[in-house]
């Protein structure tokens, strides 16, 4: 648990000046919960840069930037909270350079919570470019310039600390959705032992760390790694190792029973979900935090998440059609610009048009996440959730989840 003592040196240390606190952060449980309704829970996390409203959908910042939106429309949108990632800022521009510059709130321009991710996940999905895995930590080809690097617990808290993230995470182990048992196992035996020790490593003032439980779809390593993560009592806790490519239904029935595992009295982070459908899925299973690369990354394909599905706005069918892209959605590209206009800015590669689109599907799933909040705390979040589906399943929609636009990969 976090002492009164962590809580006044967040304020004092990187809290926003002026007193922009609307609360007295020596005196306030780092998460509590509002309301539940069935398993999903609706609750408010505090960190040194301000609050996080759960559920939430954390958009994605790889390399310190919503890719397409300035911070100032991040925050229109209605994102409370961004994700940022230590493997790329450790490489370009490097950590020293981000530190020098008053850490990653001042170099980005966003006074808001970051979570910054360990690194871990990047080198475990570039699997090519592993050279050595070991009780120490991982070395690797950087994709940079192919140059040695390494990770271990000590290095990604090290760096997350002096980037001056809100949440850090712990470095672990990701094994593809295909991986024998065995690789598995050592998998869980690894992200245990390193999690003891980043455990004990300096942070920055007022940050906060979340541990992260591997273990597959397999019910007993997912329980153990659980349980051993969970003893460590971090901050928070993440779910890692899942939407790697798993049968969409086994990756939900492992939530749904792997979840409840978790403390609740900690804010509970499943990594790597973001379309509509997986989002509720996962509330609903009782987790509160979540990122994806989807919307930003459909943005800039030209496809517009709706409430009656996807668009592809490059096809033919929009060149004259006058409607915004969602009726139902107050965002700068919905209260302006008709379909057509956007069709043909995208088509014509115009940078305005992948900014709008970015946009609009972020906006959209924090729209959608502040939905659920509200009908999780009217104890109406099935009724939600179901009329939700409905409507996506009977839209137009263009395309399925692409596995690559759902992790929190770059
Ligand atoms: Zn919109």
């Amino acid at each position: 648990m976090i002492s009164a003592n962590r809580r006044t040196d967040a304020r004092d240390g990187g809290g926003p000046a002026g007193g922009a606190y609307d609360y007295d952060v020596t005196n306030v449980a780092p998460f509590t919960i509002d309301a539940v309704d069935g398993d999903a829970r609706a609750g408010v996390l505090t960190t040194a840069h301000g609050l996080v409203r759960t559920p939430s959908f954390m958009p994605v910042g790889t390399k310190a930037t919503v890719k397409a939106l300035h911070p100032d429309r991040v925050r229109a949108a209605g994102g409370e909270i961004v994700l940022a990632n230590t493997y790329h800022l450790h490489f370009r521009p490097g950590v020293d350079v981000v530190e020098a510059l008053g850490g990653l709130h001042g170099f980005m321009g966003w006074d808001g919570p970051i979570l910054t991710d360990s690194g871990g996940f990047q080198v475990f999905s570039l699997r090519d470019t592993i050279l050595a895995l070991d009780e120490g930590g991982v070395s690797f080809r950087s994709v940079y310039d192919g140059d040695r690097a390494e990770l271990t617990p000590e290095l990604v808290a090290d760096a997350q600390r002096r980037l001056g993230s809100d949440i850090a995470m712990c470095l672990d182990v990701c094994p593809p959705s295909d991986a024998p048992s065995a690789e598995v196992k050592r998998a869980v035996a690894l992200t245990s032992s390193w999690a003891a020790r980043q455990r004990e490593c300096e942070r920055a003032p007022g940050q906060l760390v979340f541990g992260i439980a591997q273990g597959g779809i397999e019910r007993e390593l997912r329980a153990q790694s659980i349980e051993e993560v969970v003893a460590l009592d971090f901050d928070g806790n993440a779910l890692g190792g899942l939407s790697v490519g798993e049968e969409r239904d086994a990756l939900f029935q492992t939530v749904a029973w792997a979840a409840p595992l978790l403390p609740e009295n900690k804010p509970r982070y499943f990594m790597g979900i973001g379309d509509p459908a997986g989002m509720l899925e996962v509330i609903e299973r009782g987790i509160d935090m979540f990122d994806s690369v989807l919307p930003t990354r459909l943005g800039r394909t030209g496809t517009a998440l709706t409430r009656d599905g996807r668009l592809n706005i490059r096809n033919a069918r929009f060149a004259q059609d006058g409607r915004p892209l969602d009726e139902e959605c107050s965002c700068a590209a919905c209260e302006r610009f008709s379909r057509a206009y956007l069709r043909h800015l995208v088509v014509q590669d115009e940078t305005l048009g992948l900014m709008l689109l970015s946009e609009h599907n972020v906006t959209f799933l924090l729209d959608l996440t502040a939905s659920a909040r509200s009908a999780i705390e009217k104890g109406e979040f099935a009724a939600l959730k179901a009329a939700t589906l409905a409507r996506l399943n009977d839209g137009q929609t263009d395309q399925e989840v692409p596995a690559w636009a759902t992790h929190s990969s770059s």
